[in-house]
């Protein structure tokens, strides 16, 4: 008796401990008496209008002190290798499928590790990660597909850079032997036709070019491994994903610079600090991609209405924990973005959001007591069409989350009703 009148005193004592010394958390989705407005002209960005529709390429390059806030995004792509009926013009079977995981290999390889630009001569250019890479993408609605297809051809197998016949931006092989082509960039392996190689005078180059949603590669795909294409594969992907040439004044990104593009390889005469490496230039090193660059390739990557995102794996639609971020500073997304885990502000913790953000399919924003949420004329939403939680605000004694909102804000798609917009 004596030990259970012990246990029940021992009991009572820790409850009221527990009542007294500890404070619950509280939490509750956002209502309308949570929301505090903030002035437009909170800041001279939002004042102006046409700042708000600018796209800054830099606002895009990933933030090295937070690489979860760009998770990585995956261009699919298949390859066909085009032949002759006698198979005797391109490489076929298992060498064919070595020769494409070959090229696609080493651009990933490139790309995870990207170069400091050679130019201009005593740059300090950031060497940024690119935070994209290739993936080959099966068609699933073939039995045993691997996204690497055959097609016999004979009019349609080679490819012609120059010249009365040339035919390297006709379409027909394109519209005649594509897959998935609204979703996955197709990439055509075309060789050298017989009869320009008998030519005493044809110069068999190694090239490529980019058609919107294909592009093909051209060259002495017989002799060469694929990984010798790796350079040529991630130079055609740069323009289908909205890059200019480098060397040109107006590619839209100030730390390319303009040069005469005369010098492919810095040992030949008179080429030191005249050759570029960057990717989008001529020459034989092609793996330097500037900030500017890789922000221009993930504007158009959270573009929904851009030819360019359909390419990439839709990973933002499933939420996963191991994609869950977590603000713990300052933090300004005045750009589109899409998530794919929950978000959470922590204490001390501060994010403004401007233009898009998504959320992925059931996850949902906690404002944790003494973190803050700012909505900047922000659209958030399900950009799948699906439906996600919405925003939760907690509470723990005398501290709060805060959210404040500046302009016209939109939280759609939300389970629990968000109080502005329904
Ligand atoms: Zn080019």
């Amino acid at each position: 008796m004596k030990t259970i009148f012990q246990i029940t005193w021992f009991c009572v004592v820790s409850f009221l401990i527990f009542m007294c010394c500890s404070t619950p958390l509280r939490s509750h989705f956002i209502q309308a008496q949570d929301i505090e407005q903030l002035p437009n002209s909170y800041e001279d960005i939002n004042t102006d209008p046409n700042n708000r529709k600018r796209i800054d390429p830099l606002a895009y390059a990933p933030d090295t002190s937070h690489l979860d806030h760009t998770p990585m995004k995956y261009i699919r792509m298949n390859f066909h290798f085009m032949n002759s009926t006698d198979s005797k013009n391109n490489l076929t079977g298992d060498a064919a499928r070595k020769f494409a995981k070959d090229m696609i290999n080493t651009a990933n390889r490139n790309m995870a590790k990207n170069r400091k630009m050679l130019l201009p001569t005593g740059n300090n250019t950031p060497v940024l990660p690119l935070q994209f890479k290739f993936v080959i993408s099966p068609n699933p609605n073939i039995p045993g597909n691997d996204g690497i297809y055959f097609h016999q051809d004979d009019d349609l197998y080679y490819y012609i850079h120059r010249g009365r016949n040339r035919n390297r931006h006709k379409r027909k092989v394109i519209n005649k032997y594509g897959v998935q082509l609204d979703t996955v960039l197709n990439v055509f392996i075309m060789p050298h036709h017989p009869d320009s190689l008998a030519s005493s005078t044809y110069k068999a180059y190694d090239v490529g070019i980019a058609l919107r949603n294909a592009l093909k590669i051209n060259g002495n795909i017989k002799t060469k491994k694929g990984s010798f294409f790796a350079t040529i594969l991630s130079h055609e992907v740069g323009h289908i994903l909205g890059l200019s040439h480098a060397w040109l004044r107006h590619d839209g990104c100030d730390d390319t610079p303009t040069h005469k593009n005369d010098c492919l390889n810095r040992s030949a005469p008179g080429c030191e600090g005249r050759t570029s490496n960057n990717v989008m230039d001529y020459n034989i090193y092609q793996k330097a991609w500037t900030p500017c660059q890789i922000g221009k390739i993930h504007a158009k990557i959270a573009r929904e209405t851009s030819i360019q995102r359909k390419f990439i794996e839709p990973l933002w639609c499933e939420s996963k924990e191991s994609k869950h971020i977590r603000i713990t500073d300052t933090i300004f997304w005045d750009i589109e973005k899409d998530l794919e885990g929950p978000l959470t502000i922590e204490s001390g913790g501060s994010l403004r959001v401007s233009q898009r953000l998504s959320m992925p399919i059931g996850s949902k924003i906690t404002i944790q007591a003494g973190g803050t949420l700012i909505l900047d004329n922000v659209k958030i939403h399900n950009s799948c069409g699906h439906t996600w939680q919405g925003i939760e605000i907690q509470e723990l004694g005398s501290k709060k989350g805060k959210l404040q909102e500046i302009g016209d804000c939109q939280v759609e798609d939300t389970v629990h009703p968000y109080p502005n917009t329904q």
